[in-house]
């Protein structure tokens, strides 16, 4: 039997007869699991989110209810919740139809996490360039709080809490939780250093802040309304509920899919409809842009030493991190054997030299480094020995940086070399790419 969605967050979001407005939510028992949240004690939610083992959806995979665990409570300053709706990896697109299509669950789910966590005050941080995303949620808070979910004493419990919208000005490193903040706080997105600026402790303004991302705080109100049990028995263990995979490339029907853990091949073929007539896969870069390539003809093997090949990689966050990578924020990005390895990685690579803070040498100076050098391999200039140079080179920028990009290099750069190495070299040493670099088309356009 084909395999098919288990839409949950995004069970009304493309039907005809929902719209974004306060009035369909309702109308589909919208707030509901907030009044019910209002009859319970915080504490006991935290422990139910906890206890769903609800992984973050925004890129790291840790846990929820652990990551609410950390938060000082014993400090007298007020706690801030964010919500990381920055969406800056490349081959992401999930939060914009969650914001886009039913921006009411997110401000729900919001709403009841502030309650559980004793926040009064919670923003949402959207990126420059998801103008109509801001104005969406602008107006569904605006009816909220008419509706009195948001504000002063909501619903007469003697709670308020309120949420602001705040539009960054377009910087990946922004979706880096303290970057965030420091755009927030109104500086430079340099990412803090952790220690000690670990946010649950020292986070907006000084102050315990928990950021999570759209789609992990849009489960939160499932997780309330049916109970912690019910919700870890979607999915598997380790890797509970739904995850919302945005799939780009070269497939015959790329775009967002809803679902449990299921098979590479069940997500290919099934949902996707497989690979454009006449051509092949040739590989898959999992989580957004700067996870590690996976290839199509490869096999791969368990810790326990089982075999397994890529149609059979389980697609969640475990499965994923079995073969090699990691699922990062679902943006799975798929190459047939149309795509020119060393033009790929090249693109890859511009965008995370364009993107680069500058506040780490290694990542700074690296990341511009394996720009020049993949160009140059596409482009012609490029020496035999470039291709050791650049995986050597890209082995110094992860783990000595302030902040995790350094590996947005590492990682591309050193995958894409091991896995097609003798395609890099073929380019590196005769040219034969051919293919115009990233500056040179941004040029032409
Ligand atoms: Fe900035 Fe890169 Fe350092 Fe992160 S690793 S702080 S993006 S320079």
């Amino acid at each position: 039997m084909a395999a098919v969605e288990n839409r949950l967050l995004l069970k009304h979001a493309d039907e005809d007869y929902y719209s974004p407005g306060i009035d369909s939510y309702l109308e589909y028992g919208g707030y509901e699991t907030f009044k019910k949240a209002l009859t319970l004690k915080p504490e006991f939610i935290r422990e139910e989110v906890k206890e769903s083992n609800l992984r973050g959806r925004g890129g790291a995979g840790f846990s929820c209810g652990v990551k609410w665990s950390l938060v000082d409570r014993k400090s007298t300053k007020p706690i801030y919740l964010i919500c990381n709706c920055d969406e800056s990896e490349p081959g992401t697109f999930k939060d914009r139809q969650l914001v886009h299509k039913d921006p009411h669950q997110l401000i729900e789910g919001m709403i009841i996490s502030a309650f559980a966590n004793d926040v009064e005050q919670a923003f949402i941080y959207i990126r420059e360039e998801m103008p109509l995303g801001a104005k969406i949620l602008e107006k569904a808070i605006g009816e909220a709080r008419e509706k009195n979910f948001v504000g002063e004493n909501i619903l007469g419990s003697g709670y308020s809490c309120d949420i602001i919208v705040h539009r960054g000005a377009g910087a990946y490193i922004c979706g880096e939780e303290t970057g965030l903040i420091e755009s927030l706080e109104g500086k430079r997105p340099y990412p803090r250093i952790k220690p000690p600026f670990f946010p649950a402790v020292l986070g907006l303004y000084n102050c315990p802040t928990i950021v999570n991302n759209v789609e992990t705080l849009c489960n939160v109100v499932h997780i309330v309304k049916m109970g912690a049990d019910e919700y870890a028995k979607i999915g598997r263990p380790g890797n509970t509920g739904t995850r919302i995979w945005c799939v780009s490339g070269m497939v015959q029907k790329p775009g967002y899919y809803e679902i449990e853990p299921m098979s590479m091949r069940e997500l290919l073929y099934d949902l996707c409809g497989g690979p454009l007539p006449g051509r092949t896969f040739k590989g898959c870069v999992p989580g957004g842009g700067s996870m590690k390539i996976l290839r199509a003809d490869e096999s791969y093997r368990t810790k326990r030493g089982r075999e397994f090949t890529f149609d059979e990689i389980l697609v969640d966050f475990d499965g994923i991190q079995a073969a090699g990578s990691m699922s990062g924020s679902s943006g799975m990005m798929i190459l047939d054997d149309s795509v020119d390895i060393t033009e790929a990685l090249a693109n890859i690579t511009a965008f995370y030299a364009h993107e680069s803070c500058g506040q780490c040498t290694p990542c700074r100076e690296g990341s511009l480094w394996a720009k020049k050098i993949t160009a140059r391999m596409c482009t012609g200039g490029a020496r035999e020995e470039d291709v050791d140079l650049l995986y050597d080179m890209t082995g110094n920028i992860g783990g000595r940086t302030v902040c995790p990009m350094g590996y947005s290099t590492t990682w591309p750069v050193q995958s894409y070399i091991d896995k097609f190495r003798h395609e890099v070299e073929a380019n590196a040493t005769a040219n034969t790419c051919g293919m115009k670099s990233f500056d040179e088309r941004l040029i032409e356009k």
